[in-house]
């Protein structure tokens, strides 16, 4: 199957610090890709990369058939396309669960009202928060909050979503919620790029596993491979940390 997204050669840089050398990705329709590593990898900038959040300084991204590194190509309907849950839930405190989950679709995307009212409710039925459409943030947990972040790229209906550590800033009770959401899109078949240390979890969704170290892919696989045999010597320091 040809990729949906297919990254040749990107890389960025920070001043003199190489965030993310020349690596190549490629993401398959409905394919799983959960991305490890050591805090300072370079997990985060590849995935930035990836929706052109932070474009790369070198390289190519296609995406279906399109290059989405050539210059003029329209940033908004990448980032339609390419959703992305973030760590930081990023929510308006003064705005509903639903006005958050719209506001893109009606600023943005010139979404009518009722239009965009009816897709995020839909996107809120799907993070099983529909009855809370009307609440605010401040009145969610965290684990609702983020939910309500997932909805919100949800809306957009993108072909692809991003996740950077999107359970990493909940208290442990609260994670479970949140990862349950992220299988049954998994279930249903979205594609998606995945940064996480919920290793359990990886091993459980992924279909490959990338390990990233230094700003470059050192390594990937299937769960058991990685996880069970991993052929490199930094990921098995990197795995036996875990244990
Ligand atoms: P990870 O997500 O794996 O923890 P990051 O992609 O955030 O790693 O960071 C990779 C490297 O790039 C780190 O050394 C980090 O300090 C640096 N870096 C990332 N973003 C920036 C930025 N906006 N400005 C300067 N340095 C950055
Ligand atoms: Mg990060």
């Amino acid at each position: 199957m040809s990729p949906i997204l297919s990254a040749r050669g990107i890389s960025r840089c920070f001043g003199s610090v190489t965030a993310l050398a020349p690596s190549d990705l490629d993401v398959a329709p409905g394919e799983v890709v959960v991305l490890i590593g050591p805090s300072g990898s370079g997990k985060s900038t590849l995935l930035r990369c990836l929706n052109l959040l932070s474009p790369p300084d070198s390289g190519d991204i296609h995406f279906r058939a399109q290059c989405i590194t050539e210059r003029g190509v329209n940033l908004n309907q990448v980032r339609r396309s390419i959703g992305m849950v973030f760590q930081q839930f990023n929510l308006y405190p003064h705005m509903t669960a639903l006005d958050n989950v719209t506001l893109a679709l009606r600023r943005v995307h010139r979404m009518s009202r009722e239009n965009a009212r009816a897709r995020g409710m839909a996107a809120l039925e799907e993070v099983g928060l529909v009855e809370h459409h009307d609440t605010h943030p401040g009145k969610l947990s965290g684990g609702q909050q983020q939910r309500v972040g997932i909805a919100r790229a949800l809306a957009l209906e993108p072909d692809i979503m991003l996740f950077d550590e999107p359970t990493s800033a909940l208290d442990p009770e609260l994670v479970g919620e949140v990862l349950s959401v992220m299988r049954r899109l998994r279930d249903r078949k979205m594609t998606m790029v995945i940064v996480t240390h919920e290793m359990g979890f990886a091993r459980d969704v992924a279909d490959r596993v990338v390990f990233m170290n230094e700003g470059a892919i050192i390594e990937q696989g299937s769960p058991e491979a990685l996880f069970t045999t991993p052929s490199q010597p930094r990921t098995r320091e990197f795995l036996s940390r875990l244990m």
